[in-house]
């Protein structure tokens, strides 16, 4: 299975200056590494914090972030999905989830993402086969061995959902930290339009305001496929105002029925 594992190993050149707000969430996740890779003093017994769970709402940044932690501790970046695991190496996924981790040692340090995790937790009423519990097994016994092995190697598992509900409490105990990542606020929103239009060679004026308050409720991968489509009408029109441009990448957002949900700003 080692060709399989090194396949979900993706190049990362994200960092942390590319994702927009999120500060306390950025700093919570340094946070925890930080405590991971400390010093322990001698014979004190101190559990590392090597399993993070991001748990929030779709398209906010958690792969990002995930990516940009592994950048910043220069780590091996695992990208998997945990549905395509389970898919496509059913009866196998256990032997995968082994290699994987057999793999992420070899290569320490490194980062593994695991995106859609609820799908490790099969639903309580599927019947619960021999198989799955397998899986979840093998998963809970990397996680603890991660804990307790005293060597030099480090791995960082983050685990990434947007139903932390269906997590069952024999899973969620492996995560010590457990971090939100919510919906952009204003202040947010405003650094992820900037990150986006400048990305695509466009500056930013003062109607950037409007966006922002337009923009109330969307995610950041909402916004950069606003972006998207108010560059690309951009291209057919002469100089638009950028009002204009919102409205257009609303109604082009609209078409793929994008919800625009009231947010409690905070
Ligand atoms: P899902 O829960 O659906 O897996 P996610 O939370 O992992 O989503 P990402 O994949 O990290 O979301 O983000 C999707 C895209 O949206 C990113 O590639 C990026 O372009 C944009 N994006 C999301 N959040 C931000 C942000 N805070 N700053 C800049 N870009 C963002």
């Amino acid at each position: 299975y080692e060709a399989d594992v090194l396949n979900l190993r993706q190049h990362t050149n994200i960092k942390w200056k590319d994702i927009g707000g999120l500060e306390e969430t950025k700093n919570s996740i340094k946070a925890a590494y930080g405590m991971a890779l400390a010093q322990k003093p001698k014979g004190v017994q101190i559990n590392s914090w090597r399993n993070i769970l991001l748990f929030g709402p779709p398209g906010t940044g958690k792969t990002l972030l995930a990516a940009a932690t592994a950048g910043s501790l220069e780590a091996d970046f695992f990208n998997v999905k945990v549905s395509n695991l389970v898919s496509k190496y059913f009866g196998e996924t256990s032997k995968l989830i082994s290699a994987l981790y057999s793999v992420a040692h070899q290569r320490s340090p490194s980062v593994i993402y695991m995106d859609e995790f609820e799908s490790l937790t099969p639903p309580r009423d599927s019947g619960d086969s021999g198989a799955e519990r397998r899986i979840v097994s093998t998963f809970l016994s990397e996680l603890d061995g991660l804990a307790t092995k005293e060597d030099e190697s480090f791995i960082l598992t983050m685990g990434a959902t947007n139903f932390p509900w269906l997590l069952d409490s024999a899973m969620l105990s492996r995560f010590q930290r457990r971090i939100y990542v919510p919906l952009p606020d204003e202040a947010a929103r405003k650094s992820i339009l900037e990150i986006h239009l400048t990305r695509r060679g466009h500056k930013t004026t003062q109607d950037i305001n409007e966006w922002v308050k337009a923009t109330r409720g969307f995610a950041g991968r909402e916004i950069e496929q606003l972006c998207q489509t108010a560059i690309a009408s951009m291209t057919q029109r002469a100089n638009p105002g950028l009002l204009d441009l919102v409205d257009q990448g609303r109604k082009a957002l609209s078409k793929y029925e994008i919800k625009i949900e009231p947010l409690t700003e905070n």
